[in-house]
């Protein structure tokens, strides 16, 4: 019915960004310090309740590797909405993320909607992309930004939530 919506959602981003921890984190409620690597993608779904609405995620958590780019637009065409995932610690990552979010610009559905994941902001010490320049971009592109833990939870139920609440209703 009108208060129950399947969102396809896809997760991009360099390899090592946590796009599967993540996943993990939100449905499983678990992390792993040595999260294997993804082959291809990986499918989970998972509901949350927003507004006495029910979204039920199904969510593809894609590799993130060179060698996988030319399946990825399996993944996000017809996607309701992504998110782009860099890590906090890698400039590279954060680059990454960019080429992401102009692929879907050009690709991608128009409606999408775009959330932005700095992950790893549990390591401070380490950091080399800065939360404002990350919001700057975000802000520019209308995206929407969160920095999240997968290892602390920090954000990540948050972003899934973000995104159900701004997914157009029917
Ligand atoms: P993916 O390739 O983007 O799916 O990245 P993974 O989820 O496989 O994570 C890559 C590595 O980073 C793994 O060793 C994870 O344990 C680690 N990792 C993922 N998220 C976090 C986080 O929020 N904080 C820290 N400290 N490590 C993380
Ligand atoms: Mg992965």
């Amino acid at each position: 019915g009108q208060n129950n919506l399947n969102a396809k959602l896809v997760l991009l981003g360099d390899m090592g960004a946590g796009k599967s921890s993540l996943v993990i984190r939100f449905v499983k409620g678990q992390f792993l310090e040595f999260q294997e690597s993804t082959i291809g993608a990986a499918f989970f779904s998972q509901s949350v309740s927003v507004n006495n609405a029910t979204v039920k995620f199904e969510i593809w958590d894609t590799a993130g590797q060179e060698r996988y780019h030319s399946l990825a637009p399996m993944y996000y065409r017809g996607a309701a909405a992504a998110i782009i995932v860099y890590d906090i610690t890698s400039s590279d990552s954060f680059g990454r993320a960019k080429k992401w979010v102009q692929e879907l610009q050009k690709q991608g559905n128009p409606n999408m909607v775009m959330a932005l994941a700095g992950n790893k902001c549990d390591l401070e010490d380490k950091r080399n992309v800065t939360a404002e320049e990350a919001r700057i971009y975000a802000d520019e592109n209308g995206l929407f930004f969160l920095e999240t833990s997968a290892k602390t939870a920090v954000n990540v139920n948050d972003i899934f939530y973000e995104i159900a609440k701004r997914l157009p209703r029917a």
